[in-house]
């Protein structure tokens, strides 16, 4: 089975049809799986919701996604997220409002947890550190886990006795499923932040047992386009340039 690992879409609908279009020319895909924040920041919120369902998709839900649908308060938001969320907020329609509203925070298939932050707090921990992964082990009742959240593509080995170790994953670079315990990032979609613009995402082979991490090129300037045209905050349409 060839699946799909996508977080931080972010409403950029160009990123995700460009990481769609990339999974798809290298065979079918079988499955999405997506790590929270499908919307916030960006102009096409119900495009992404409406795209992402029409795969065999499991999802689970991050802050933005939480706060689009009210589940959330903005408050803990910085101001151009602030905004953005209230935008977002009133342009859902009925539907991916509800389809948001009734996202779980965790979920598990096969051998792989999924959860947008960390197991110890889910809506909002960034995973960077090797105490955070430890604690996030500790909750982990797969051998594998799935993170979103940072937009870092990482990966991270347990590697007891000591601590777990993290480091950036590359374009191009695959992880074997061995006996190891792992927690993966697959990288933002729609919002970069490593300096490198270009969409992350990871793709899975369960036959192979490997996730292989991929860097695609998507129109940067049809995303920015559709952001002015909808009076979203400057700083969000420029850092999409900057990858960060
Ligand atoms: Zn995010």
């Amino acid at each position: 089975m060839r699946v799909a690992i996508v977080s931080d879409i972010h409403s950029n609908l160009a990123a995700f049809e460009a990481v769609l279009g990339h999974a798809r020319a290298g065979g079918r895909v079988d499955a999405l799986w997506c790590l929270g924040d499908i919307v916030g920041y960006g102009p096409f919120p119900n495009e992404c919701i409406a795209l992402l369902r029409t795969y065999d998709c499991r999802v689970v839900a991050g802050n933005h996604d939480l706060a689009a649908c009210g589940r959330m308060g903005t408050e803990e938001f910085n101001g151009a997220a602030a905004q953005a969320a209230e935008w977002t907020l009133a342009q859902l329609t009925p539907q991916a409002r509800s389809y948001l509203s009734e996202l779980p925070l965790t979920a598990c298939e096969s051998d792989f947890t999924f959860v947008h932050g960390s197991l110890r707090w889910p809506e909002w921990e960034y995973l960077l550190s090797s105490e955070q992964a430890q604690a996030h082990f500790e909750l982990q009742e797969t051998p594998y886990g799935l993170v979103g959240h940072s937009h870092l593509p990482l990966v991270c080995h347990e590697q007891p006795p000591g601590p777990p170790a993290l480091r950036p994953a590359a374009d191009g670079e695959r992880v074997a499923l061995g006996d190891e315990r792992l927690i993966l990032n697959p990288g933002g979609v729609g919002q970069p932040r490593d300096g490198d613009p270009r969409a992350a995402y990871a793709l899975l082979d369960s036959d192979a047992r490997v996730v292989t991490y991929h860097r695609v090129e998507y129109d940067i300037a049809a995303t920015q386009q559709a952001m002015e045209a909808a009076r979203l905050p400057r700083w969000l349409i420029d850092r999409l340039s900057e990858g960060r």
